[in-house]
């Protein structure tokens, strides 16, 4: 109703909150003609081609991929140009190398890598070669469009276990981190991460003790909360919090498996 009222004409969000505002207009019975929208820039979280039609069918608009990430400006490091495909990243600003994440050497132009950044007009917290742990590849030839900005392509996974969930980027380990302030909860965890409504659903299921186990629902609800509430002033993410009985966490060779992401990609 907003974006209807207020005339906007461009949209910046996850691609998965797209969807869920095309959706919201199609239920309040408008069409992409009775909103002004011409372009959508959409990142934080990797997206497919597929989701890329269903945005722009369901909108009306041309939907365009934009990298960023807090440590350097937060979004609009890179951005796609209306050819698509790959990002121009605005190298007057933001140097790119693509290295391999193992021996630290720089890749041949066009191979995979870990896309490592160096900021050469940022004061006070420029970084230098800095690795962002994502994958991407360097094409440094002219765009169709006339820019000569070289171009990263879409990014294709992270060289660690960082999850991104609702468009914030979450390691287990802050999770364990979290549970260690709690002293009901034992540091035997798992993460399930599904897609309700294509928004990310992230429950965590955390192993008490017997004794707690056993206790009033009340209090199992007071420990739930405790630990979503930890969970909430770490990451700013909300969590459902399932408490399960001691051992009923699958582990592997002795070693839990942590995350279960149950995603289809956007
Ligand atoms: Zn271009």
């Amino acid at each position: 109703m907003m974006m209807r009222d207020l005339g906007s004409t461009i949209l910046a969000c996850t691609p998965s909150y797209a969807l869920t505002l095309a959706d919201a207009a199609d239920d309040l019975g408008y069409s992409p003609d009775d909103l002004k929208l011409k372009s959508g820039i959409f990142g934080a979280e990797p997206w497919s081609e597929g989701s890329r039609r269903a945005v722009e069918e369901k909108l009306g608009i041309s939907a365009h991929d934009i990298y960023g990430l807090s440590e350097i400006i937060g979004p609009g490091v890179a951005n796609e140009c209306e050819v698509k495909g790959a990002l121009h990243i605005f190298d007057d600003h933001f140097v790119a190398e693509i290295i391999d994440p193992d021996s630290g050497e720089p890749v041949a132009d066009g191979q995979p890598g870990e896309l490592v950044i160096t900021c050469i007009t940022k004061t006070c917290l420029p970084l230098i070669r800095y690795r962002t742990r994502d994958i991407s590849s360097l094409d440094r030839a002219v765009c169709a469009c006339g820019r000569t900005h070289p171009r990263i392509g879409r990014l294709a996974g992270r060289t660690d276990d960082m999850l991104i969930i609702r468009g914030v980027n979450v390691f287990p380990s802050q999770i364990e981190h979290a549970l260690l302030e709690i002293e009901e909860a034992t540091p035997h965890y798992q993460l399930v991460i599904t897609r309700r409504d294509r928004l990310d659903v992230l429950e965590v299921r955390v192993e008490v003790s017997e004794e707690i186990f056993s206790d009033t629902v009340r209090r199992l609800e007071d420990v739930s909360e405790k630990i979503a509430h930890a969970i909430r002033t770490t990451l700013n993410l909300s969590a459902e919090v399932k408490l399960v009985e001691p051992k009923t966490i699958e582990r592997s060779e002795g070693k839990a498996k942590r995350v279960l992401d149950l995603r289809e990609e956007v």
